[in-house]
């Protein structure tokens, strides 16, 4: 059975000292993938790093996170796209990036830093992982306007008339550990495809939640999150492990060894 953690931050400064231990952990729980995505320039040359010390294991999604925005560095945005097209043969989407609508006092400077994002994308022929808290409407009202081949709205929680359009448009969802105690992603696993779905852990995000009780978010959590889905979908869990294997394949033009 392979797993895929197709969102996580192994760059957080949480998680500082302990990659190694991250790195036996999903092994040892069967994970064949992980994609870890950057915040901003610093963390987008770590995540290089990453993927070359674990070969077929880590791959980068490389971004500037609408969190990080406000803080760049003065030619921080044209360095950082530079680094990522210098790296383009490694790089395997463009993450995470997006917009929240919590930073809404930079509304200008996130969409222009989103937008110089997605135009990357388009350059460079490579799929996209969305932030979209508060903002999942628009983000999938304006993407069409982009020539994106692959899109992956990672946590989304809602509303359901933005993930039937999506659906629609052949865009993939991650859901992480929340799906195993949250109504309301559940609700969204039941509305969505098993062929449009890929697990994450978002991790070093902390669940407070059981099982998780706040302890450090590892990538073995993902068992949890496919035996959720398993019982969700009403399936047995190597069949959705094989299912979003396939997606992971698919989506991220990968083939797992
Ligand atoms: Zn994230």
């Amino acid at each position: 059975m392979k797993l895929i953690d197709a969102h996580i931050h192994l760059s957080d400064t949480e998680y500082t000292g302990r990659v190694e231990g991250l790195i036996a952990d999903a092994k040892d729980a069967g994970i064949t993938a992980l994609v870890t995505n950057s915040m901003d320039l610093k963390t987008c040359q770590n995540d290089i790093q990453l993927a070359q010390k674990y070969p077929n294991l880590v791959y980068p999604a490389l971004g500037i996170h609408p969190w990080n925005v406000n803080v760049l560095k003065p030619n921080e945005l044209e360095e950082t796209i530079n680094f990522i097209q210098q790296n383009k043969n490694i790089v395997k989407a463009i993450g995470e990036i997006g917009l929240d609508y919590k930073y809404e006092t930079i509304w200008e400077k996130q969409t222009f830093v989103f937008d110089k994002m997605l135009r990357l994308a388009e350059t460079l022929n490579l799929p996209v992982i969305i932030h979209s808290r508060g903002t999942t409407d628009r983000i999938v009202d304006m993407l069409p306007s982009y020539r994106l081949k692959r899109v992956l709205l990672h946590w989304f929680s809602h509303p359901m008339s933005a993930l039937i359009k999506a659906i629609d448009k052949g865009y993939f969802i991650t859901e992480g550990p929340p799906v195993t105690y949250s109504n309301g992603i559940r609700e969204v696993v039941k509305n969505t495809p098993l062929t449009n779905l890929l697990t994450e852990t978002d991790g070093p995000v902390t669940y407070w939640k059981q099982p998780y009780n706040g302890q450090l978010t590892k990538p073995s959590y993902i068992r949890n999150v496919v035996a959720a889905v398993a019982e969700i979908k009403a399936k047995p869990i190597e069949e959705v492990a094989d299912q979003i294997a396939q997606n992971f394949e698919e989506f991220f033009k990968i083939q797992l060894t």
